[in-house]
């Protein structure tokens, strides 16, 4: 039997154990940092497979990482499965499934033409695992890198933006706000002008870039003038250098706000994700094998709707996929609301699930079984490299 066909096999004979493995993390969302249940079992299920499971890795209490094979390139296999706080709206239960599927199918090939690294990553909802393991060195070593995320959309590529997340705190004076308000000063009023000159910057944006934010201190009373206040932004472009510079124009926009109220502003870049640069010759080679097992897969076109990921980060160090695959229908509900939680849970998401993690073996089983394919990726990623 050829590589490929064991590698289907095995991930079939799974299903059952990995479905409902997935179900339990959907039934038990865990936030960003704390998915002690879902990486207790994913690191259960990789021991169970023969695996060495280190824990705990980079100083992050719910990530952990496995590795096998013999001699040659290494590919990593990564999973995701935190939560929102409305539960798997993101579906990082099936990314966690397909991630532990692929390791298993490629675990049952004897003499593996080079090594595989199974990485749980933790907190990709904002809290940016997969830099921390960047930092610690758990992809020291690795050539290629994949994982595959849950839409509304078939894509072997994702155009996920570069980020700069903004938290804005401002300082004023409070006063009493009938008896005395000459006397204060409100930082409510510079949050609320800071949103309003944001929103005259927008048109001057490059296409594609986002900013969105939320208020998250309003002030204490409605008697009082609001002596503190605070607001966060999310700052999103094509590239990190146009984010960074986004995010420092929205800093300018707090400070004219600061100014015209007499009041202080404070700011935090509290996270930066980079965008993702999809590596092309492993993208092909998963829509290939996508295919063969009955599903397009194509190339994004530019433009798609996109959101933002660290496996950007991962991309701009070593060549990676993250295709995404359809569990929900345009209009049927998309990741982060809360119709996508139910999609997440559904046989037609578990399907998915199986057929990707078989796409994502074969194409890491190709990577290290064919010098040709691993040089191309290696190539066009020392090509397309950004600063
Ligand atoms: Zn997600």
């Amino acid at each position: 039997m050829d590589a490929h066909a064991e590698i289907a096999r095995t991930i079939d004979n799974y299903r059952d154990k990995v479905v409902a493995l997935s179900h339990e993390i959907h039934e038990h969302p865990e936030l960003k940092f704390e998915e002690h249940f879902a990486s207790d079992l994913l690191s259960k299920a990789a021991t169970e497979l023969g695996l060495e499971v280190e824990r705990k890795v980079g100083g992050l209490k719910t990530a952990f990482r496995a590795e096998f094979g013999g001699k040659g390139p290494t590919v990593a296999i990564l999973a995701e499965y935190d939560a929102l706080p409305n539960g798997h709206s993101c579906g990082h239960n099936l990314i966690a499934g397909a991630a532990l599927s692929a390791v298993a199918g490629l675990k049952s090939i004897t003499n593996l033409p080079g090594r595989i690294v199974f990485l749980g990553t933790p907190a990709e909802e904002g809290g940016g695992g997969k830099i921390i393991l960047i930092e610690s060195g758990a992809l020291r070593g690795v050539d290629a890198a994949m994982m595959a995320h849950p839409t509304d959309a078939e894509f072997c590529t994702m155009p996920a933006l570069a980020t700069q997340h903004l938290k804005l705190t401002f300082h004023g004076h409070g006063a009493h706000a009938a008896l005395a308000p000459w006397d204060g000063s409100s930082a409510l009023a510079a949050v609320i002008q800071t949103f309003q000159s944001v929103d005259a910057m927008r048109l001057h944006l490059r296409d594609g870039s986002r900013i969105h934010g939320i208020i998250t201190d309003g002030g204490q009373a409605v008697n009082i003038i609001p002596e503190h206040a605070e607001c966060l932004f999310l700052a999103r472009a094509k590239t990190s250098k146009y984010a960074r510079e986004i995010g420092a124009r929205v800093i300018r926009c707090a400070e004219a706000a600061a100014m015209a109220t007499g009041t202080r502003v404070e700011h935090e870049v509290e996270g930066a994700y980079k965008n993702l640069i999809n590596n092309i010759s492993m993208a092909h080679r998963y829509a290939a094998h996508s295919e063969s097992l009955g599903t397009i897969s194509r190339e994004a076109p530019e433009n798609t709707p996109t959101g933002s990921t660290d496996m950007g980060d991962v991309s701009h160090m070593i060549p990676s996929i993250h295709p995404s695959f359809a569990i929900s229908k345009r209009g049927e509900g998309n990741c982060h609301e809360d119709a996508f939680v139910a999609h997440a849970d559904s046989k037609r998401g578990y399907d998915a699930m199986i057929r990707v993690a078989k796409a994502m073996a074969m194409t890491a089983y190709d990577l290290l079984a064919e010098p040709a394919l691993m040089a191309s990726a290696k190539k066009e990623f020392e090509a397309r490299k950004e600063s």
